[in-house]
């Protein structure tokens, strides 16, 4: 199929070539016909495939094609992180670009009130908001949804998992009952059904690629290491990697990204991080440069990295494993974006094991064992499917194991990384 036959408004299509798509993914193929006839619409799709033009497209189409009935937003699109409406904000000014009147406004928690009050007094089609900002807006009496005639709930299973249900509904019960509903969820589990069965009206179902089954362009690896020394000596072994274009590393906390990200820094690498206590500017500031190429290495927690969406993210790190099994599946689609190859590797200590085994049963798939010459555990977990050929830089005299990997495997596990930062031992600095 070609976006031609798929009856948008020709500034669409020629946006939509600008923008380098050859032909639509699976998902926009499917539920860009069914939006335009006016169907409720609930997706389950998998990260990176193609679902925010999926919607997109065709609403921007009908803000195009009907005329303006009152003060906007027509379009009201819900998204759980801060990260994610903004990618969607640059979704609606990329595909939208040639259609001059279509104005955007962007309610995200954490930015400052004044500037955000001025965009909503000032006409606009589309709103997109996290669900806390938007009501604080709402109840403040800036926000008026009774023109709304499409609802986007984006990331639904993300938004139910953060306890934005109840902010969900009430913000709905805001809009016309004549609205059009669509919900995009990567899973299609009890509760999200409930929601669907409130919120939207014999809706087209469309499964894109399922989560658990997609990411066969992404090569997952696991490396075992026996401490926090060994994974901080592979982790800058890896970092050495000349194919290693950019990476987001994922720690279990904030102040571990921060800590991580500033060491990697002053190591010589273009590290920094990302986590929610940050303020939106700097965050913007940082995932600007990931974007443009200034960084290599962002430091990450879950909630932060959702929905990034970096085609030169070539690598994900989880220095920690992710403690829900699902976000494995969200973090490792940060690489492999857009139709690329993307790497996505794990270090793991016997520590982890329960929680690598809820990951392999959530994805339906063990992940391949590798070691590097020069790397190797001295207590694997399973046996090693694959090694690397090549040694690598530190088989010789630095890979040696230090005093310090001879602490108990418990220790190391049971003292957060932040913690033991003197202990480690130092990252090297990467070729070149
Ligand atoms: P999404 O799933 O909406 O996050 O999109 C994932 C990536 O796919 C983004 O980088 C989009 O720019 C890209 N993309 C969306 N639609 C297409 C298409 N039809 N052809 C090629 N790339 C696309």
């Amino acid at each position: 199929m070609l976006f031609e036959h798929l009856n948008l408004d020709p500034r669409l299509l020629s946006a939509v070539t600008e923008a380098g798509y050859t032909a639509p993914t699976p998902v926009q193929a499917q539920a860009i016909p069914a939006l335009l006839t006016g169907s409720d619409l609930m997706v389950t799709s998998r990260t990176g495939s193609g679902k925010t033009a999926a919607f997109m497209l065709p609403a921007l189409h009908r803000l195009a094609t009907r005329p303006l009935t009152g003060k906007g937003p027509r379009l009201l699109v819900l998204s759980p992180t801060r990260e994610l409406a903004s990618q969607i904000t640059e979704a609606a000014k990329t595909y939208g670009k040639n259609l001059k009147q279509i104005r955007t406004v962007t309610l995200l928690g954490g930015t400052p009130y004044p500037v955000q009050n001025r965009n909503l007094a000032r006409p606009y089609d589309i709103l997109v908001a996290t669900p806390g900002r938007l009501l604080d807006q709402m109840d403040s009496r800036r926000v008026d949804l009774s023109q709304v005639e499409m609802l986007v709930l984006d990331e639904a299973d993300r938004m139910l998992d953060m306890g934005f249900i109840d902010d969900v509904k009430r913000i709905a019960s805001a809009t016309p009952a004549t609205r059009q509903t669509l919900m995009f969820s990567a899973t299609f589990d009890k509760p999200i059904a409930r929601l669907a069965e409130t919120l939207l009206r014999e809706p087209v179902r469309i499964e894109a690629t399922s989560l658990k089954a997609a990411h066969e362009n992404i090569d997952q690896r696991l490396h075992y290491v026996d401490n926090l020394a060994h994974k901080n000596r592979l982790l800058a072994h890896l970092l050495t990697d000349v194919e290693l274009n950019q990476a987001i590393i994922f720690t279990a906390t904030k102040r571990d990204a921060d800590l991580l990200a500033d060491d990697l820094s002053g190591q010589g690498h273009s590290a920094a991080a990302l986590h929610g206590d940050m303020h939106q500017g700097a965050r913007n500031r940082t995932l600007d440069g990931l974007r443009h190429g200034r960084l290599r290495v962002l430091v990450a927690t879950d909630v932060a990295a959702r929905g990034i969406d970096v085609p030169g993210i070539s690598h994900v790190i989880n220095y920690d494993l992710p403690k829900v099994a699902e976000d494995y599946v969200h973090r490792i689609g940060r690489t492999g974006r857009a139709g690329n190859k993307g790497i996505a590797i794990s270090l793991a200590s016997s520590r982890d094991f329960l929680q690598l085994q809820r990951i392999e049963r959530f994805t339906g798939k063990s992940i391949d064992v590798h070691t590097i010459a020069g790397f190797e555990p001295r207590m694997p977990i399973r046996p090693s499917s694959r090694s690397a050929a090549r040694p690598g830089p530190a088989a010789g005299k630095g890979g040696r194991h230090s005093p310090a990997q001879d602490r108990p495997q418990h220790r190391e596990a049971r003292t957060p990384w932040s913690e033991q930062r003197q202990t480690k031992a130092p990252i090297r600095k990467r070729a070149g």
